[in-house]
């Protein structure tokens, strides 16, 4: 029998990190949980803790971290507990893991996912911040390593299905691909107006109406700057220019993404709005495993639409776009504003048409360089938070 795959799962406590463990579940026989990392939520740990028996956990939060160890040495579970920040890179550049899902959400995720990258991991990327803020960082890190990208981003990974089989993350896909179609839900305020969107409560731009996900990228979603990271994630991972995607707003959500070649035929991959599809294609990649998603029933999908994104009610897009352009340390500036600007919505203490006024706020106050290390990455990173601070702080 094969050897099992060990796996570090970062923010297995989220939304992704979850239905990751539910794939792995299925297929006991194929891969054992190494390592699993959370933010705060200790509770929730010890009870993961209880059903996939890790190794090492990481609790960032020091407190927490203490709390779970007293947890696990009460019931007799001989795991090892780390905290800190740094513990991150310590789990997912491990030398016993071959796996690592790289599921924390934001600018926090970027450092342990480099040092899983620098690793030669088979690295499952669904924290596309790391790839928005520091691309070209990431990019040289899987290239020198010959570490093996798969993503997760539902759009990302239907265009990895949908390029030949021998296409590998980084490359360019080559003269045979003329366009990417990305495609979009739209969010659940699509055709509304800039009034009525100046009105919408945190409650209502995290109800997602085709998937349940973490807050910050259900707001994402909400303001379309989900798709100007995935945009910006997309010309890293494919390495091709913003000209040749396209972005299809696709209410359905059941077409993932498309792949236009020259003769002009168009490749689509299809499923059930489901994570755990492309987690599972991930994991077994290079073949395909069961991810427990029900089947697509096309009949009660009956039709599929299409329509062009909304730039003037819903600016994120563009800021993405035009970041990407101006390129450098301008997408970590756009990237670290909206983690702020979305923070505060979520807070209630901006609007949500506010979110891309601070972003663009913080865009022109910060001078444009280009990137050469992840220190300088890091530094970028707290000052356009300080700057977006300073921004709110006037707004309230
Ligand atoms: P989530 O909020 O549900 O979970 C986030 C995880 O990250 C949790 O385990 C949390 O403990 C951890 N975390 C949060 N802050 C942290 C910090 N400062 N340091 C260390 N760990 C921290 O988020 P999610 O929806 O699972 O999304 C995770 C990532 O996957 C995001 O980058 C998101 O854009 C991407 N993604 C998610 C989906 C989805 O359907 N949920 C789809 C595509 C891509
Ligand atoms: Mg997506």
């Amino acid at each position: 029998m094969a050897k099992k795959q060990k796996l570090c799962v970062l923010g297995a406590t989220g939304s992704i990190g979850l239905s990751t463990l539910d794939v792995v579940s299925q297929h006991a026989e194929k891969y054992e949980v190494f390592a699993l990392s959370a933010n705060h939520n200790d509770v929730q740990m010890f009870r993961l803790c209880q059903q996939y028996h890790p190794e090492i956990v990481v609790m960032v939060d020091h407190d927490a971290a203490q709390k779970l160890e007293e947890a696990l040495h009460a019931a007799d579970l001989p795991i090892k507990v780390m905290s800190g920040k740094e513990s991150l890179s310590i789990i997912s550049a491990h030398s016993s893991v071959d796996i690592v899902m790289a599921a924390i959400v934001g600018a926090a995720g970027l450092e342990a996912n480099l040092a899983a990258a620098r690793k030669g991991k088979k690295v499952l990327l669904a924290n596309k911040e790391s790839l928005v803020m520091s691309g070209q960082l990431f990019m040289e890190e899987v290239d020198r390593s010959g570490a093996v990208l798969l993503p997760i981003d539902s759009e990302h990974n239907a265009i990895f299905q949908c390029l030949p089989n021998t296409y590998r993350c980084g490359r360019t896909p080559g003269k045979e691909v003329s366009r990417i179609l990305l495609t979009a839900s739209g969010g659940p305020f699509r055709g509304w107006s800039s009034e009525k969107l100046s009105l919408v409560t945190p409650e209502q731009a995290c109800a997602h109406p085709n998937w349940q996900m973490g807050s910050k990228i259900s707001v994402d979603s909400a303001t379309l700057m989900n798709k100007g990271l995935e945009l910006i994630e997309a010309c890293w991972l494919f390495s091709i220019a913003p000209e040749q995607i396209s972005v299809h707003v696709h209410p359905e959500s059941i077409i993932h993404s498309m792949v236009e070649y020259i003769d002009g035929s168009v490749l689509a991959q299809m499923g059930s709005p489901d994570m755990r599809i492309p987690i599972a294609y991930g994991l077994g990649w290079p073949e395909r495993i069961a991810s427990g998603s029900k089947a697509l029933d096309l009949f009660s999908v009956a039709s599929l639409n299409f329509e062009k994104p909304d730039t003037e009610s819903f600016p994120c897009l563009r800021l993405a776009q035009e970041a990407f352009q101006a390129g450098g340390t301008a997408c970590t500036v756009l990237n670290a504003a909206n983690e702020v600007a979305v923070k505060s919505f979520l807070k209630g203490n901006v609007s949500f048409t506010a979110i891309p006024d601070i972003i663009e706020g913080t865009l022109s106050e910060i001078a444009v360089d280009s990137i050469n290390s992840v220190e300088q990455v890091l530094a970028v990173d707290d000052e356009a938070r300080r700057v977006a601070e300073q921004i709110i702080m006037k707004l309230e």
